[in-house]
């Protein structure tokens, strides 16, 4: 007749002894694991987060800068065929027909607004600057005039 539980209760308290050192060595793995684990998932995040953000900046000033040329370029064009002078003031609308898909496509990547300013002198991006203060490369010197 084989044993049932009931008939050998010392044979279920050693099971629970045996199956419980697995469980707390998983444990105090898990204690020393997890922080490691963390600690340099948190080191990654530092190093490549700034660099993401600084490749998306950098993205978005050489985009804005095209869009600043183009404004450039379009009253450089307004300018040399209405006789304007320096100091002259540039309305979009005259703009318009001179770049491609109208002054409203051109949309600064980074939210500014583009300030169009009068002949001889650069276009302004809020955000970015002129041209000349995105080619210094120096982020610091290209913010908008005030
Ligand atoms: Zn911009």
């Amino acid at each position: 007749m084989p044993l049932t539980r009931e008939e050998a209760p010392g044979q279920a308290a050693t099971e629970k002894k045996s199956s419980a050192l697995p469980w707390i060595i998983g444990c105090l793995v898990a204690l020393v694991v997890l922080p490691v684990m963390i600690g340099i998932i948190g080191l990654l995040a530092a190093i490549a987060i700034p660099a993401f953000v600084q490749y998306r900046d950098d993205t978005q000033s050489t985009l804005c800068i095209n869009n600043l040329r183009q404004i450039q370029h379009a009253k450089e064009v307004a300018a040399v065929r209405n006789g304007y002078t320096n100091g002259t003031r540039i309305t979009p609308e005259l703009l318009e027909p001179l770049i491609d898909g109208g002054i409203k496509s051109l949309e600064c990547p980074g939210g500014g607004v583009y300030r169009i300013r009068p002949i001889g002198t650069e276009p302004e991006c809020t955000v970015h600057g002129t041209i000349s203060g995105l080619q210094a490369g120096d982020a610091d010197r290209a913010r908008p005039a005030p």
